[in-house]
């Protein structure tokens, strides 16, 4: 579903990602960890294009990153991306922040657009927080508005960028559950987290960034407990 190969980026001398392959396949869920300043929201960023790279190639379900216009347009769309910081629109009601993208993007009826998205309000929570604006709401719930507004367009791949990191500690679950379900759906994810407990219950390989290169690969399982690299050992023994 989603493939990199050999990707490099600089931000003038930075070699921000360097020589980055990884092959995310329909249904899996890749968690991404690692220090701050590895390179992993330029990452995401990259396979959403909303950075250009420099050099090597990224393929959405077959298709390779196009550069701009409409195809480029078309890809947003077939890839979400939730942020740490929640973006809803604040003059928006929480059903408005669903139905847009989805009327604007893909032309979707009205009527059509309400249903599916007080369907995803359900299925993330918060369906009778339909009608106030995103300032009265959590910001646990506010995370989950943000996943059902990306699900609302139908995406192939989800981006997580640290979506609990800005979240109160008794809110994270929310959201890590709604993200587990999604997983547990067959949803293909590529999530930035340090939450072990989310990675260990639905990850299905760990990526491990430091340094703008990709450090370690291996299942949840091996990463926690047996890390390879001096870099991994490290950075784990700071965050358990
Ligand atoms: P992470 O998400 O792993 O913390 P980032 O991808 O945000 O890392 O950043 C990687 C490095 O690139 C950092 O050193 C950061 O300062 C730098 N960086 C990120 N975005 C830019 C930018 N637009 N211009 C210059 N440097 C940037
Ligand atoms: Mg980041």
């Amino acid at each position: 579903m989603v493939v990199l190969d050999h990707v490099n980026k600089h931000f003038g001398d930075l070699h921000v990602l360097e020589d980055i392959n990884l092959t995310v396949k329909r249904g899996e869920v890749v968690v991404v960890i690692g220090p701050s300043g590895a390179g992993k929201s330029t990452l995401c960023r990259a396979i959403n294009r909303l950075e250009t790279i420099d050099s090597g190639t990224i393929e959405i379900d077959g298709v390779s990153l196009p550069a701009e216009g409409r195809p480029l347009a078309r890809l947003r769309a077939d890839v979400g991306m939730v942020f740490q910081s929640f973006n809803l629109f604040a003059h928006k009601t929480i059903l408005e922040n669903v139905t847009l993208g989805p009327t604007k993007v893909r032309r979707l009826q009205k009527a059509q657009a309400r249903e599916q998205a007080m369907a995803l309000l359900e299925r993330v929570g918060v369906a009778n927080q339909a009608d106030k604006y995103p300032a009265q709401l959590s910001g646990g719930q506010q995370q989950r508005v943000a996943i059902a507004r990306s699900l609302a367009m139908r995406p192939k791949v989800m981006l997580f960028d640290e979506p609990t990191s800005a979240l109160d500690p008794e809110m994270i679950n929310e959201v890590l559950d709604v993200m587990t379900d999604l997983a547990k759906d067959g949803m293909t994810m590529i999530v930035v987290s340090h939450e072990m407990g989310f990675a260990r219950k639905a990850a299905n390989r760990v990526v491990f960034m430091a340094d703008g290169k990709v450090m370690e690969e291996a299942t949840p399982e091996e990463f926690f407990t047996n890390p390879q690299t001096s870099r991994a050992k490290d950075f784990l023994s700071k965050i358990l």
